[in-house]
């Protein structure tokens, strides 16, 4: 018997993660990928000093036990999260912000050695290049003669026996059209399931040096009142390449980049001094502006709102149309660690 045709769409950390638990046990699959570049919301670029900065998925923690256990199959080594000194909470903007210290015995968190990407590109090598394809955007699935037609915005055609979305699900039901329709409470229930971040604008301010350390500030931020709301140190673990790094209001997306960088380190002067001026550059990213990740939700839909639901473990389309992602996890969905949860139920069906 040929073996299946197994495709795979989205080459996140959830498509990747699948195609490699797949292959370990002798299952090929090939990834359709629409963007240039793969990894989805994870995304690690690289500052003026080769500082690694993190525009998607940065923190896990002991909670994320499926994660931690492959970076672990992966030889992936992973760093403490810099916490001490002083940080700072800001609640009004005519007052100044209140200091506290984060406690020792506060739930650590980790970064990973060399950036999120690490994980990303580590799969890929596994996987091996030649089972991905990028710029394949697919637009349509449609049942056939028992197998099913992948169509690419390009006019691709590929014939699967088996097809394994890794979407999240609300960009699914938004960006390819079904033959024959999905059923109408599925439908309902994607539109309804939030998509985590995907509305976060995240951004990074590179320096020569870490001086709000020197000054002993831990570089934690909280704002209720200020363009960041929040923010941490993103310095090297070798303390050599310096960065701070956070999440802005999400309002300030129609504001333009210039905008938005100039309240940053306005904010930032207020807030450790007028050493924050002499930054070496200023770094960001719109997730709400990423059509592959995120788009407007018809009605309101809170966060990880029925992320994880029961009615994404069904088989779709004949037993052919699995549904996959971090969002669809039953185990801290949304998140990378979700994303590996999800991976291992699809490959364990398989
Ligand atoms: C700003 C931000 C910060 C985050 N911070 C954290 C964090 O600190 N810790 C944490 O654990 N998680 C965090 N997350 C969440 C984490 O990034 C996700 O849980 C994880 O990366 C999801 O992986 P995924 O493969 O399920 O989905 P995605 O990464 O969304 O992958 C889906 C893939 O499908 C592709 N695609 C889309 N449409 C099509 C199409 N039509 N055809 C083919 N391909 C398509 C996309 O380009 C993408 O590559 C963060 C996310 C963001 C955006």
């Amino acid at each position: 018997m040929p073996e299946p045709k197994i495709y795979i769409i989205g080459a996140g950390l959830t498509g990747l993660t699948i195609a490699y638990l797949l292959q370990k046990k002798g299952i090929h699959a090939q990834l359709l990928e629409a963007n240039s570049r793969i990894g989805g919301r994870i995304e690690t670029i690289s500052g003026e000093s080769g500082v690694t900065i993190e525009m998607g998925a940065t923190w896990f923690s002991q909670q994320h036990p499926s994660l931690l256990a492959l970076l672990d199959e992966l030889e992936l080594p992973y760093f403490k999260q810099h916490t001490s000194g002083i940080s700072l909470f800001e609640t009004m903007s005519f007052v100044p912000p209140q200091k506290f210290e984060i406690p020792e015995t506060e739930a650590v968190s980790y970064r990973l050695e060399g950036g999120s990407m690490k994980l990303i590109n580590t799969l890929v090598a596994k996987i091996g290049l030649e089972n991905l394809k990028k710029d394949s955007k697919v637009i349509a699935l449609k049942l056939v003669n028992n197998q099913i037609e992948i169509t690419t915005e390009k006019g691709e055609i590929f014939i699967a026996d088996k097809v394994i979305s890794t979407l999240p699900p609300h960009l699914l039901v938004q960006t390819i059209t079904f033959d024959p329709k999905l059923p109408e409470s599925l439908l309902q229930l994607a539109k309804k399931t939030h998509t985590w971040m995907g509305e976060s604008i995240k951004f990074a301010v590179e320096y020569p040096t870490a001086f709000w350390k020197e000054n002993n500030f831990s570089g934690t931020i909280f704002s209720q009142a200020s363009i960041i709301q929040e923010m941490y140190d993103h310095s090297s673990s070798d303390h050599t390449k310096f960065a701070l790094k956070g999440f802005l209001n999400g309002g300030t997306n129609t504001l333009s980049k210039d905008e938005r960088k100039e309240k940053v380190i306005r904010q930032l002067i207020r807030f450790f001094g007028a050493e924050a001026n002499n930054y070496t550059a200023y770094y960001e990213k719109v997730w709400r502006d990423e059509p592959l990740t995120f788009l407007p939700y018809e009605k309101l839909v809170m966060a990880h709102q029925n992320n994880g639901h029961a009615m994404y473990k069904n088989i779709f389309f004949e037993d052919k149309l699995y549904l996959s992602g971090s969002e669809t996890a039953t185990q801290n969905p949304g998140y990378m660690d979700g994303a590996i949860n999800a991976a291992q139920s699809i490959a364990s069906q398989f």
